[in-house]
């Protein structure tokens, strides 16, 4: 589309993180300028350096930012936006904001609210689709919420049942029951949950589906009253009905049975006169395979998906385009005759989360390293993020970084090349779900395309068990301080290089401590042989030739072959990333000095990238432990870098003011005579 049909000059984008950034690649396309809405805590984040404006929108907490309606009609209008893009979140379903936005004269990305209502609440819901002649889980979904009623119904239903909160949302307000016995309390449970957290205590009966698949429509409306489904997307890899693994086309599904859930969910969109980018949520019963397996439908989700890039990698289309160009009053940009002929291959979306699989997904902050989402990848691969190295993940939103994205000719191509995309993707920094990701990708029975909602339950023991560390793993700890001290030296080319060839030189070389998962020491004795390095921990050695350091890639030769992997050094801990293991070593920390312990971090590098504030050291000062060298501003927060063992500072590596990068070796320090 030209320019002159286009309506839409300027967009603000009413969220943040990937979803921020990736409407605003579209707009950067489509020629559109972008405002950026941010809250404190994301005033260096990705999605404001984007945008062509930003206006801060208030405290770190999204009820006093992100969700504030009036603030947000407050920036559209202080920047003259001519709409707003909700993304997914925060106010994208929220009829009051589509008013508002229609109230002022601003062009709300989405449908009206009257759509949004009307699939607001599941009973109504559920109406609405048995009148539009959509199928549905059996069940009850009455007004009289008598509870001698409700366990008729169930038992009419026949055991077990699901009771939903008709508010509920995220899975709260659910409860399972087996048989009669159960029906009171679950009712009365299901009951307060909704009335405690959604405000609504009315309750609906449904058949529980034993072995369900998710699968999802992908649809369009426009305000011509056309809609039209871009094929479905299967989401049942879940955990606690969290979306895991996404990918398009659903395996197994035949032409008969898509052409068949895309006509229900068409009927779904047209029947609250749908205008934008929709997702139909069915539920497939698939006890007895998928084939002409029943599929009731489930809810609609009002916006744009999560996962919504598999579907634009399988049909070539943007649909952050075409929702621009339907809200713009325009046509759907294709027929359903010519989508139809669209799809191509097969496409798989992992979420990659901040949150530790192997200690019960417990979600984590920090400071995220080595993550480059803009890394090239290939042509079949696709990251979209909101983070990157030296960004933050804070307590205050989602915990998602990212998706990684993959496109192949067919499932096995798509699943092996986001396999690899994951393999050359480490993040440290924070615990992540990547290897976990990894495993269920990778599983037998995935592959295989035995994909239903109780996967990673089935095989939890499999993809939830923690990776072992051993001798081989410190042995490339060693490696990796090795050529790091190796690197540093050659960049800064100090009075360390020296130094550390001598130490190298010595016959028995040196010994490097770590402090494994008990708490227990690891010596790791490492010595430079005339053809490589010898490191050793016991009984376990490994001859290494060839040792090199290029950015975070340590490479090295083994009995003739070239390995390598990702790792990070710090004076505390060594991070190893190889294509499955994502690790944190412990150094041991250095006890005052002394005795054999005659490995310490004597090499003190910046932790992230920073500027240096002041110096409380100079060369030939002796040091203590504990004592602060400097201070660098990094984060936007100050931080105190101090002595990890006694000695004399032989070197100092930057001056006040300097802008260093992560690594930089700042100062090194010596053992006194
Ligand atoms: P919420 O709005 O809380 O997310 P949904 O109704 O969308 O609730 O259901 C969430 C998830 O619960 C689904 O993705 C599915 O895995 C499971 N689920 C929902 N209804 C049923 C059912 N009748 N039988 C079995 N599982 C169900």
């Amino acid at each position: 589309m030209t320019n002159d049909t286009r309506k839409i000059r300027k967009l603000l984008i009413a969220n943040r993180g990937e979803i921020a950034c990736r409407v605003m690649m579209t707009c950067q396309s489509l020629g559109i300028k972008t405002v950026a809405v941010y809250s404190e805590a994301d005033k260096n984040a990705m999605h404001v350096a984007m945008a062509d404006e930003a206006v801060h929108i208030g405290a770190p907490a999204a009820t006093e930012s992100y969700l504030v309606i009036d603030k947000i009609i407050g920036a559209a209008k202080a920047t003259g936006a001519d709409a707003i893009h909700p993304g997914y979140g925060f106010l994208s379903e929220n009829p009051t904001f589509a008013n508002a936005c229609a109230q002022n004269n601003i062009i709300f990305i989405g449908p009206s609210a009257a759509s949004m209502e009307a699939m607001a609440l599941k009973g109504a819901a559920k109406k609405l689709m048995t009148d539009a002649d959509v199928p549905v889980v059996p069940g009850y979904h009455g007004d009289d919420q008598s509870p001698e009623l409700l366990a008729a119904e169930a038992e009419k239903i026949g055991f077990p049942v699901l009771i939903k909160a008709v508010a509920g949302g995220g899975g709260k307000g659910m409860r399972i029951v087996n048989d009669a016995s159960e029906v009171s309390s679950a009712i009365e449970a299901a009951r307060r949950e909704g009335e405690n957290s959604f405000g609504n205590g009315k309750l609906l009966i449904e058949k529980l589906i034993q072995k369900p698949r998710h699968i999802e429509l992908q649809v369009f409306g426009d305000q011509n009253g056309h809609a039209v489904h871009l094929f479905e997307r299967d989401c049942s890899l879940q955990r606690r009905h969290q979306k895991v693994v996404e990918e398009a086309p659903a395996p197994g599904m035949s032409s008969e049975m898509r052409r068949a859930m895309g006509e229900a969910a068409v009927k779904a969109a047209q029947a609250i006169n749908y205008v934008g980018a929709g997702t139909v949520e069915f539920i497939v019963d698939v006890a007895d395979g998928l084939d002409d397996a029943p599929f009731y439908f489930m809810e609609m989700n009002t916006r744009l998906q999560v996962e919504h890039p598999v579907t634009e990698m399988i049909t070539g289309q943007d649909l952050v385009e075409w929702q621009i160009t339907v809200a713009e009053g325009n046509a759907i940009p294709l027929s359903q005759d010519e989508i139809d002929v669209l799809t191509n291959g097969h496409a798989v979306e992992v979420r990659l989360y901040a949150e530790d699989p192997f200690n019960g997904f417990l979600p984590s902050i920090g400071t995220v390293g080595l993550f480059n989402p803009f890394a090239e990848t290939g042509a079949n691969t696709r990251i979209d993020a909101g983070v990157q190295h030296g960004d933050e993940v804070s307590i205050h939103y989602d915990p998602m970084i990212g998706k990684l994205i993959a496109w192949g000719e067919n499932r096995d191509d798509a699943i092996h090349a986001l396999a690899g995309l994951i393999s050359e993707t480490p993040v440290i920094g924070l615990a992540t779900n990547r290897d976990f990701l990894l495993r269920a990708l990778t599983h037998p029975e995935f592959i295989k395309g035995d994909v239903h909602t109780g996967f990673i339950s089935q095989f939890e023991e499999y993809l939830l068990t923690p990776h072992d560390v051993g001798a081989p793993e410190y042995l490339l700890a060693a490696l990796a301080i090795f050529a790091n001290r190796a690197a540093h030296a050659e960049a800064s080319n100090d009075p360390w290089s020296a130094l550390d060839g001598y130490r190298m030189n010595l016959p028995h070389g040196e010994d490097l401590k770590f402090e494994d998962a008990k708490g227990d020491l690891v010596v790791v004795n490492l010595t430079q042989e005339e053809d490589g390095i010898s490191v050793s921990a016991g009984e376990v050695s490994l001859q290494a030739s060839e040792v090199a350091l290029h950015g975070s890639v340590l490479s090295y030769s083994e009995g003739g072959l070239r390995k390598q992997l990702f790792v990070h050094v710090t004076d505390s801990t060594v991070d190893l990333v190889d294509a499955s293991r994502t690790l944190t070593l412990k150094r041991h920390a250095r006890d005052g000095g002394g005795g054999d312990d005659t490995d310490g971090p004597g090499t003190i590098v910046a932790p992230m990238p920073g500027k240096i504030l002041e110096l409380k050291v100079s060369a030939g000062d002796t040091v203590a432990k504990g004592d602060a060298l400097l201070v660098m501003e990094a984060m936007k927060m100050e931080q105190t870098i101090t002595a990890p063992r006694d000695g004399k500072v032989a070197s100092i590596g930057a001056n006040t003011g300097d802008q260093v990068g992560d690594g930089h070796v700042l100062i090194t320090i010596e053992d006194t005579e």
